[in-house]
């Protein structure tokens, strides 16, 4: 039944072996009839005959191997619930959640979703090195966006008051992150944790990787002082008086 795109895509080996993965995890056995409670007339459960792609195969993703190999994108179906998904016309959200934090690349090694953590001084170049970095589709946690996004003021200059709500919103998307319970390949989070302790936490919560932009004082003020979007200098320079005060290596 493949289309003309994707036959060549269904002779590599990375499939080969995505799909081995994936009808072996799901036990060889169709997964919508396991799910129904629908056995044969012996009461045997329905054995499953083909690996489906949940967000279908197209054109635009035949390459992508985050949609074409990865397991979470795949599950195993007999014939009849095969043929009725492909029939079914209404509309499906293609979403993907990462549950199990790994998926296939091109050359069909397995690896996991990754989250990082960018932390350093205000002025540093943080949001530089991450838009430098991130793929699109990333999920970038910077909390000095979120602010600006519940109060419509510049980057900085967020008001106290909404503070909490901000937090709370950066919490949420943790709590996401810890549960693996995310859409995209790479998570980037953004924060300054000048001290060690509390970086090691979040690192550990967040199972992610630190990635430490290392630039000096001076260099931070200037980037500061040079930035249209950071109004308050003063308090922009204080900032980052802070977090030098505060920093600890390791
Ligand atoms: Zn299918
Ligand atoms: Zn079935």
């Amino acid at each position: 039944m493949a289309r003309e795109f994707a036959k060549s895509f269904y002779r590599t080996e990375a499939w080969i072996k995505a799909r081995k993965f994936a009808f072996d995890r799901d036990y060889g056995l169709c997964q919508q009839c396991l799910e129904k409670g629908i056995t044969d007339s012996d009461g045997e459960l329905i054995p499953g005959e083909e690996v489906h792609h949940k967000i279908f195969l197209r054109p635009s993703n035949i390459n992508d191997p985050f949609i074409t190999l990865n397991p979470d994108n795949l599950i195993t179906l007999c014939r009849n619930c095969h043929m009725d998904i492909h029939r079914k016309k209404k509309k499906r959200r293609n979403t993907l959640n990462i549950k199990s934090g790994v998926f296939f690349n091109e050359r069909g090694d397995m690896m996991k979703s990754k989250v990082y953590i960018v932390y350093g001084s205000p002025g540093s170049g943080k949001t530089t090195y991450v838009k430098e970095h991130k793929e699109y589709g990333d999920l970038v946690i910077d909390f000095d966006l979120i602010k600006q996004s519940i109060s419509m003021e510049s980057k900085t200059e967020a008001p106290d008051n909404l503070l909490e709500y901000a937090k709370g919103i950066r919490d949420y998307l943790y709590t996401m992150i810890e549960q693996r319970n995310i859409q995209s390949k790479n998570v980037w989070v953004i924060a300054g944790l000048p001290k060690k302790e509390q970086r090691r936490r979040l690192a550990s919560r967040l199972d992610a990787e630190l990635i430490f932009i290392d630039t000096d004082l001076q260099t931070c003020i200037e980037h500061i002082m040079n930035d249209s979007e950071r109004k308050d200098k003063e308090k922009q320079v204080q900032l980052i008086d802070n977090w030098f005060g505060y920093y600890e290596k390791g």
